[in-house]
C-alpha cells in the first residue's frame, strides 16, 4: 500500500477517541470505504457525526470479541478497540482482557482471511513502571501481572504476542504501534485521564487533582500527530514494534501549569493519593519512528492544549459544575 486512496479499511474501535480521528483521516485521504466496528462500551457514535456526512463511512455496532464478518475486500484492519483509561479498565477488567485477547485475534483472523494489513494499537503500558528511561522498543518492560493495571497491560502484551504469532505462522502483514499518552478533542471528559481531568477542572474553575506529589512524568502527544504516525506505519513494511508519542517529558505538576497557562487561569492544586502501580516516568525514544517512518510530532503542547480547550469549552458548562467531591477523580457533563 502506498496510500489510502481507494482502499477499504476496517477500524475496530472506530467510535472511540483515536478510532474516530483515524476514520476521519482515512476518509480525508480518499479511502473508498471506512467500516467502523464498535460496541460503544467506551466509544460514542457522536464522535463520528462530522465524518458520517462525508458518506463512505459505515458505522456498525459490534462487539469484536464475537465473530465478525465483513463482506468484500479489505485492504487494512486497524485495531483500536479497548478501554484505554486507567479508570475505564479498572471498571471493565474482564471486558478489557477479552477485547485485548479474543478481540485482537478476531481482528487478525479477518486480516488473514482478506489478505489485509493488520495494525495493532499497542501501548507504552506494555513497559509497565519502566526501569529503563526513556523507553526504547527493545526494552521488555516491568509489569505487575496481577496489579490493577494488569488487565490492560497484559492484554496489550498478549495482543503483541498474538500479532507477532500471526505474522510468523500465517504470514499476515502486521504492524505494531506502541502508543504513548495522547490527547485532543473527542476524549471523554469523565474518562479520568489527566488531560480531560485537568482541562475540565480548569474550565469549571475547580482545583486540579494531582495524584501523588505530581513529580511523576508523562509525555503528551497531540491526536493529529499520533494518527499521522499510525497511517505512516500502516503504509510502511515495518513489522517490529514502533513507539509513537511525543518525547517532550514533563511532570504532572508542570502539566497542570501548562493547562492553567493555556486556559488563562485555573484553580489551585489539591493532592490526592497516587493510584497503585502508577508509572513514575514515561518518555518514548522515537528514533525508530523517525528513522523508519520519517515521523515525529509537529504540534506543540501549547497549540494542542488550545485546540483541546476549544473543544471541551463546548461540552463543559461552568454553571452546571457540581461541587468537587473528595475521592472523585473528575466530574462533569458528558460530551
Ligand atoms: N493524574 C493526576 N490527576 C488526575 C488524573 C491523573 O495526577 O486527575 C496522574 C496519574 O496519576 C498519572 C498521570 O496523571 O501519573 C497520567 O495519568 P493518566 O490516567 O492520564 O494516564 P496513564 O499515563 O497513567 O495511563
Amino acid at each position: 500500500m502506498n496510500d489510502m486512496k481507494g482502499k477499504r479499511v476496517v477500524v475496530l474501535g472506530g467510535a472511540g477517541f483515536l478510532g474516530s480521528h483515524l476514520c476521519e483521516r482515512l476518509l480525508r485521504d480518499g479511502a473508498a470505504e471506512v467500516i467502523s466496528l464498535d460496541n460503544l462500551i467506551t466509544g460514542d457514535e457522536r464522535n463520528l457525526a462530522d465524518v458520517a456526512a462525508v458518506g463512505r463511512l459505515l458505522v456498525v455496532r459490534h462487539d469484536i470479541t464475537e465473530p465478525m464478518r465483513v463482506d468484500g475486500p479489505v485492504d487494512c484492519v486497524f485495531n483500536l478497540a479497548s478501554p484505554a483509561s486507567p479508570i475505564d479498565y479498572a471498571q471493565l477488567p474482564i471486558e478489557t482482557l477479552r477485547v485485548g485477547s479474543l478481540g485482537t485475534e478476531n481482528g487478525l483472523r479477518l486480516a488473514r482471511e482478506k489478505g489485509a494489513v493488520f495494525v495493532q494499537a499497542s501501548t507504552s503500558e506494555i513497559y509497565g513502571d519502566p526501569l529503563v528511561h526513556p523507553q526504547r522498543e527493545d526494552y521488555w518492560g516491568h509489569v505487575n501481572p496481577i496489579g490493577p493495571r494488569s488487565v490492560y497491560d497484559e492484554a496489550k502484551r498478549y495482543g503483541e504476542a498474538i500479532t507477532a504469532a500471526y505474522a510468523r505462522t500465517y504470514g499476515v502483514r502486521t504492524r505494531l504501534a506502541r502508543i504513548f499518552n495522547t490527547y485532543g478533542p473527542k476524549m471523554r471528559l469523565e474518562d479520568g485521564r489527566v488531560v480531560p481531568a485537568f482541562v475540565g477542572q480548569a474550565l469549571r474553575g475547580e482545583d486540579f487533582t494531582v495524584f501523588g506529589d505530581g513529580t511523576q512524568t508523562r509525555s503528551f502527544c497531540y491526536a493529529r500527530d499520533l494518527i499521522d504516525g499510525l497511517v505512516r506505519l500502516a503504509l510502511s513494511d515495518v513489522t517490529e514494534p514502533v513507539n509513537l508519542g511525543n518525547p517532550r517529558e514533563m511532570t504532572i505538576l508542570e502539566f497542570a501549569e501548562a493547562v492553567r497557562k493555556a486556559h488563562g487561569g485555573g484553580g489551585r492544586i489539591v493532592f490526592m493519593p497516587l493510584p497503585k502501580d502508577d508509572p513514575k516516568q514515561r518518555r518514548p525514544d522515537i528514533t525508530r519512528a523517525r528513522t523508519l517512518l520519517g515521523w515525529e510530532p509537529k504540534v506543540s503542547l501549547e497549540e494542542g492544549l488550545v485546540e483541546t480547550l476549544a473543544y471541551f469549552r463546548k461540552v463543559v458548562s461552568p454553571r452546571a459544575a457540581p461541587h468537587p467531591q473528595p475521592g472523585k477523580t473528575s466530574v462533569g457533563a458528558s460530551p
